[in-house]
């Protein structure tokens, strides 16, 4: 049996009802990375431990103070690093590869901080005048790895966040599916759409909007990540991610399944020669973050060095609502790109029992040829971003 995170399982409670946590997620806007000054050097830890520093900050400009500073301030408190917050969300998400951390010796929220600005939505110029405002309290750049600036204005969005980078900016009244969705932006995330193919097939797919199953995808704090976004970032095990064509009966587990749970979490089945790739997963409402999650075997369209940007398949069209991308048991879908069917044979609520067939004979599952040098490629690129110091890489 599984032992679904105690500490995540309210956050179906926290949620229940909130349409508005989806909504925070859809409206929140991506900005390209273009960061006015680099991060800075932080901590170095050991390898698979990255404790990463971030500068929680209100800020006041010259005619739009922060109108309760202290209600925002328990509120960010709560919001970053309470139980239900950004910093056990990516905790649980990385299996604690990522821990997202106040300053050494501050408090978890600085400020309010004054900047010399009025009002504005000028995102460029609210994060220099924040980055010097802060340098100039004595807390230069060198101290956090990531900034996220929240302000009195109204400019119509949820949140922005650089993508990949190390800056957010939060209207005073965001929430934690906006925050959880800009600090994806920063890893790297792209938005998660949908598709939706002609039946059974991945024929004529075309963009169906958002449906959920991540925080990118308007799924909220209440989905997990997706496959591919936890392929991105180098956090399912080599030992949990099987790539192969091989015809043939697969058994998934969940994929937020505790990590202490043995097994495949991730089926890659390479579509193609040029790189073109299906990821398969079983998403299982209830294990660890996905409390809001359907369950069902989802398909991705992505691409080993690219995982960051993905597409999930959703099968069934006729629903449009979130989280309904699951492949039901008895379903299957047709890839005539591969040549492959992969179809549900049998879920629980822990594992997923799959079967491929018109893919090779010969097994290939745990062959170590398995295209390893490029999920290393992006997994090792990840690694260095997060462990490393230096500045992020530009925009992708
Ligand atoms: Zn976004």
């Amino acid at each position: 049996m599984h032992r679904p995170s105690l500490k995540l399982r309210a956050r179906a409670a926290l949620l229940a009802g909130s349409a508005a946590a989806t909504a925070l997620g859809l409206a929140a806007r991506v900005i390209a990375a273009t960061p006015s000054a680099a991060p800075g050097v932080y901590n170095v830890e050991p390898a698979g431990l990255c404790p990463r520093p971030i500068a929680a900050v209100m800020v006041d400009f010259t005619d739009a103070p922060i109108e309760n500073p202290d209600e925002l301030r328990a509120r960010m408190e709560d919001l970053f690093f309470g139980p239900e917050g950004l910093a056990p969300y990516y905790g649980e998400a990385s299996d604690g590869q990522l821990t997202f951390v106040p300053l050494e010796g501050r408090p978890e929220v600085l400020g309010p901080v004054g900047l010399d600005l009025a009002n504005t939505c000028d995102a460029g110029a609210i994060n220099s005048g924040t980055r010097q405002a802060l340098a100039a309290q004595g807390i230069p750049e060198e101290d956090y790895a990531h900034l996220s600036i929240w302000f009195r204005a109204d400019c119509g969005w949820g949140g922005l966040g650089q993508q990949p980078g190390s800056t957010t900016w939060m209207p005073t009244g965001g929430g934690t599916s906006a925050l959880i969705h800009e600090l994806g932006h920063n890893l790297g995330f792209r938005h998660l759409s949908a598709v939706t193919c002609d039946p059974g097939t991945l024929d004529n797919c075309s963009d169906a909007g958002y449906r959920g199953s991540s925080p990118m995808g308007g799924g909220g704090a209440g989905s997990g990540l997706s496959a591919p976004e936890l392929l991105h970032m180098g956090w399912v095990p080599q030992a949990r991610h099987v790539t192969t064509t091989a015809a043939g009966t697969y058994t998934l587990r969940a994929l937020h399944a505790p990590a202490q749970a043995e097994g495949t979490r991730v089926l890659e089945i390479p579509r193609n020669d040029e790189g073109d790739r299906l990821v398969v997963a079983y998403r299982a409402n209830g294990q660890t973050l996905d409390v809001d999650a359907d369950t069902g075997v989802q398909l991705h369209l992505t691409r080993p060095d690219a995982y960051h940007p993905s597409q999930v398949v959703d099968p069934t069209p006729e629903s449009n609502e979130n989280d309904s991308n699951g492949l039901v048991p008895g379903a299957s879908v047709t890839d005539h790109t591969s040549g492959i069917t992969v179809e549900t044979v049998s879920t629980d609520g822990d594992t997923a029992t799959i079967r491929i067939t018109g893919g090779t004979e010969s097994p290939a599952a745990g062959d170590p040829d398995h295209g390893i040098n490029k999920q290393d490629t992006d997994a090792t690129y990840i690694v260095f971003l997060l462990c490393t110091s230096g500045p992020p890489p530009g925009p992708l």
